[in-house]
């Protein structure tokens, strides 16, 4: 199935997940920028070395780097439609999107906001473990994985994020609440806006967006 969407929230909001159930149900490609750079961090690259400050304490990176990373991916992979989790998170991002899809004629089928309230980020963010090969993310308080964190994916280490800290938390909200939220408007003129509330559990969430992306010709 080819659907071009981006997935938008707070931290915690559970974009990671719903992107990452949308890709393994409908095949469509996904693609994080915050994914990203926390591997080439990991590998030593330039990038990475680059953007570890930045990342560490929660700020945003600046726009260049996270549209190159962008277009890049959307060469190798852009054909079959994608899924961006956490892109854009700024005006200029967005409105470099715009203009990138309106150059290859591929307009955005939607913009999924995901609605969250205080508790459940501040719940969300203090168990949540990551792993560290896919990505695959959960929570520390499922028992299963409080025993055993390991990935039932790919056998990867389930780890807690170094951004997910009280302190680098209250940077992110910061950023989201300036930056990212006047993105709301923006789709909402677009008519592209749907907002879900992300406050359910990641199934209740996903019938939802399953049934937005069925919907859509
Ligand atoms: P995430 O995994 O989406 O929570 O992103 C982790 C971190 O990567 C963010 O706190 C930012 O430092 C950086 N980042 C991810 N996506 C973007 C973006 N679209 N623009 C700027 N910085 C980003």
């Amino acid at each position: 199935m080819k659907r071009r969407l981006v997935l938008l929230g707070a931290p915690g909001s559970g974009k990671g997940t719903q992107a990452e159930m949308i890709t393994r149900h409908f095949g469509i490609p996904v693609t994080s920028p915050g994914a990203i750079l926390r591997r080439e961090k990991e590998l030593g690259t330039p990038l990475g070395l680059e953007t570890a400050e930045t990342t560490q304490h929660g700020g945003l990176v600046p726009d260049k780097i996270i549209v190159e990373l962008i277009e890049d991916w959307l060469r190798l992979h852009g054909g079959h439609g994608f899924v961006f989790d956490g892109f854009p998170r700024t005006m200029p991002q967005a409105e470099s999107l715009q203009h990138i899809l309106q150059r290859h004629r591929t307009p955005l089928d939607f913009a999924i906001w995901l609605d969250v309230s205080e508790q459940t980020i501040g719940d969300r963010i203090s168990s949540r473990l990551q792993c560290q090969s896919c990505g695959f993310t959960t929570s520390a308080t499922s028992a299963v994985f409080a025993e055993r964190p390991i990935c039932p994916y790919c056998d990867g280490p389930l780890v807690r994020r170094m951004d997910d800290d009280t302190v680098v938390l209250r940077h992110r909200l910061e950023e989201f609440n300036t930056k990212t939220q006047p993105l709301a408007d923006f789709y909402e003129k677009l008519g592209t806006l749907r907002r879900i509330d992300g406050n359910r559990d990641r199934e209740a969430i996903f019938a939802e967006v399953s049934r937005l992306i069925e919907q859509t010709a």
